[in-house]
This record gives structure tokens, sequence and C-alpha cells, in this order.
């Protein structure tokens, strides 16, 4: 006696969603469920928005923030950015929290990740070449790094002040410090220790 289970399109409508990051077997099954009852229109929306977003988003070639395919993205394209302000982070998800906190006005360089031997990440791995073109193209810029403050955003921060130093730029980072709303009960050892360093005249 075999087995009853779901028709092979349906199976591998599950595998595939299931290697989508977030996802488990059970919710693979519950959003194919989903999709088969809703019918057709749901299915076909998803799909096409899918393939044209495959076919038409890529990577602005100025700073590597999402863009539409062979095009400059919306800041790198703006002329009312200031081009002496540029803004290095790790990865173009980077960049919407800080666009969103609505106190930058520059312009962005995402790096495609940060420098981890471990996982194999070298320095020629990442967008480093195209930050130095770009900071020799705006003598007298201020590159901000605003990389993360483990082991790994420490070393690339490092590496990019070595590899800056001899170029006309001044580089910066974020300063690191309290979280909002908790006071020093609620930070680590090394939190603390940064917002002290950085702490300012009131
Ligand atoms: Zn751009």
């Amino acid at each position: 006696m075999k087995t009853q289970d779901y028709p092979a399109a349906v199976l591998e409508l599950i595998a595939a969603l299931k290697r989508m990051p977030g996802v488990g077997s059970r919710g693979a099954e519950r959003l194919a469920l989903w999709f088969l009852q809703q019918g057709r229109g749901e299915a076909r929306r998803l799909a096409e928005a899918l393939t044209r977003a495959a076919d038409s988003v890529g990577y602005c070639p100025e700073c590597g923030f999402f863009a539409e395919s062979g095009a400059r993205c919306t800041a790198c394209s703006d002329a009312a950015r200031d081009a002496g302000l540029l803004c290095v982070v790790e990865q173009a998800t980077d960049v919407l929290p800080i666009e969103r906190c609505g106190c930058y006005r520059g312009l962005y360089h995402c790096l495609g990740g940060r420098i981890s031997p471990l996982d194999g990440v070298m320095p020629e791995d990442l967008s480093v070449e195209r930050l130095l073109e770009r900071v020799r193209a705006h003598p007298g810029c201020e590159v901000i790094l605003a990389l993360g403050s483990d082991v790994e955003g420490e070393a690339t921060a490092l590496y990019l002040a070595e590899q800056l130093a001899a170029l006309p730029c001044r580089t910066t980072r974020l300063a690191q410090g309290m979280p909002a709303g908790a006071g020093p009960g609620h930070a680590d050892a090394i939190t603390l220790m940064r917002a002290l360093e950085g702490r300012q005249r009131l």
C-alpha cells in the first residue's frame, strides 16, 4: 500500500519555500497550502513579483546598495545629497536603518561584508578598491565607518582606517555608547567602556 502524500508539484513548492530564511518545514507547508487555497491569482501575483524583482533589481555601481539593474540608486543620483560625506556599511541592508533615522544627508558605501579570515573573507573580497576610488574622487570628504562593534567589524574598521590614512579625507566612526532607555546596569562591559571613552560635555 502506498502512503498518501501531496502531489509532486506541491512537495516541490514546499521544498522551495523551505529554502527561504526563517521558513521551517511547518511554515513552508502552511504557506504552500495557503497559496493553493487562494487559487491561481495569488500564486501568479507572487510569481510575477519574484520574477520582476529578480530580473530588474541589481546593485548600484557606485555604492553597492540595491538599485534597478544598470542604474544608480536613489541616493547616488540625488544631487541634493552631500557628496562630501561617505558612510561605509558592511551590507546593503545596513543602509535603510541609517536612512530612516532621518538625520543623515550624505552618500553610502556598502562593502559587501566584513573581514573575517575564519570565514575566508579577506579585504580583496570586499568593495574596498571602489571605496578608495570614490574617496580619491572627492578630496576633503569625511568617511564615516558605520561597521559592527564585534571583532570582525573592528578588524574591518582598522584595516580601512589604515588604507584611508594616506588619502585626502577625514575618517571617523560612529560613536558607541549606552542603549536608549537603559542605565549602566543594563550595558555590557565593552559598551560601558566605549560610552565612557565617548563621553561629552553637557
Ligand atoms: Zn548608490
